[in-house]
């Protein structure tokens, strides 16, 4: 199965992939190997995907989007990957369309959502979105980056790490306490414009067992001043609310790469084990060849049946974080175990970076990590046992 044999696909959707793939191989493949070895995409690129109007296309055309939903996201994602922007710019505007320009839509004012959306969409500005800290990941409300209120401002100080899009990043949703004496409820949104802000800086470019061309950093925030109406949403400790409304839809992104990408190791590997022979005849050949691909093609069917049943969930609005988590568990382990065994089928070739299932190898063991690990996704839907 493919995302073009999903049940919401139309005819506008496909020539949305196909345009959108022809674009990424011709304009960002061809660089991967340089950003690889620089350890993030020019920020150039991000401009052209404004351009070719791959960013937020699900935002409403009034806020500079493409005026589209959660299908021409999940289009646009598939056709980055296919295309050879995976890490890059795949992962990263998921960050940047999927995830903030969603809060900003949902949690903004007017005036946030018509400041930031339309610069947004068109490169002109990189987001990110900074929860995680050296000390909090999973538990997320032992977060200790603290906003407290002087006038009209929130000084902000604290630091996060594996921050997505952290080098580039101009407009970045922290994750504050506003109330430190509070778990949950001391939570709240602040956005920081990185450019000119004093006491704001960017850590290294952490190097990564994958994902080489896409930028994860650690942020310092060491007495950044911004103003109170920065914060999303009409009161303090509304964060961690619009935290966990959000993250079915992170998480269900994950889940569609996870699909796209064990489609695409099955893909390689049946051409690849076809062309490679061995004791007179082609990998593909042997029964165990033929067993082994069988089973990955059906488990990647699966996820991509149940991808496609939570996305057409969530655009009626039915997502709930129960089956997000499913889908966001299963079709990672899903996605990391037919790799693995792809890339066995591979022999040594597979185990060479020049061959596109190593790269794919490196790349999807965090797919079990971030968004939430999967242990945290097992707790998530225990709770609605
Ligand atoms: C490449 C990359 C990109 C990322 N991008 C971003 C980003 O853009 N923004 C952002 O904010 N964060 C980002 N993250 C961070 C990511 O979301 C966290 O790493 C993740 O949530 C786990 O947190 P942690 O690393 O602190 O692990 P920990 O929370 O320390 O977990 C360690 C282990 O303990 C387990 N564990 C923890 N609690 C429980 C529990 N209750 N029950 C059972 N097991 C438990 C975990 O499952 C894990 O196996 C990124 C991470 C990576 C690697």
């Amino acid at each position: 199965m493919h995302i073009l044999d999903s049940s919401w696909i139309d005819e506008d959707l496909r020539i949305l992939h196909d345009s959108a793939l022809r674009f990424t191989q011709a304009e960002f493949e061809p660089q991967r190997e340089a950003w690889e070895k620089q350890g993030m995409c020019d920020r150039e690129a991000w401009r052209q995907c404004g351009q070719a109007g791959l960013l937020c296309a699900s935002i409403p055309e009034a806020y500079g989007g493409s005026g589209g939903d959660y299908r021409h996201e999940a289009i646009i994602y598939d056709a980055l990957m296919r295309g050879g922007a995976a890490a890059s710019l795949a992962g990263g505007n998921t960050v940047h369309s999927q995830i903030v320009a969603h809060y900003l839509l949902n949690y903004g004012s007017e005036e946030q959502k018509l400041r930031w959306l339309p610069r947004l969409a068109s490169g002109e500005l990189v987001s990110a979105i900074a929860m995680t800290e050296p000390g909090a990941g999973s538990d997320l409300q032992g977060v200790k980056t603290t906003a407290i209120r002087e006038g009209d401002d929130y000084i902000i100080n604290g630091s996060k790490t594996f921050i997505t899009n952290g080098q580039h990043a101009e407009l970045i949703i922290v994750v504050c306490k506003t109330d430190p004496a509070q778990r949950a409820k001391g939570i709240s949104l602040v956005c920081v414009e990185t450019e000119g802000a004093a006491g704001f800086s960017r850590g290294r470019n952490l190097e990564k067992v994958g994902l080489k061309d896409a930028d994860t950093s650690e942020l310092f925030f060491d007495n950044v001043r911004v103003p109170v109406s920065n914060r999303l949403g009409e009161e303090e400790g509304q964060g961690f609310i619009q935290l966990m409304t959000q993250l079915p839809q992170e998480r269900l992104s994950i889940a569609c790469a996870a699909a796209t990408v064990a489609e695409m190791a099955v893909e390689e590997t049946v051409n690849y084990t076809r062309e490679r022979g061995a004791f007179g005849k082609s990998v593909l050949d042997f029964q165990n060849t033929r067993f082994k691909l069988a089973e990955c093609k059906t488990e990647a069917t699966i996820s991509r049946v149940f991808v496609d049943h939570c996305i057409v969930k969530h655009l009626r609005g039915e997502l709930d974080a129960e089956h997000a988590s499913m889908a966001k568990w299963w079709c990672t382990q899903k996605q990391c175990d037919i790799v693995d065994e792809c890339l066995q089928l591979h022999g040594g070739y597979g185990y060479m970076w020049e061959y596109p299932i190593a790269r794919m190898y490196a790349d999807s063991r965090v797919q079990k990590i971030y968004g939430g690990t999967n242990e945290i996704m097992k707790e998530l839907i225990a709770r609605s046992l």
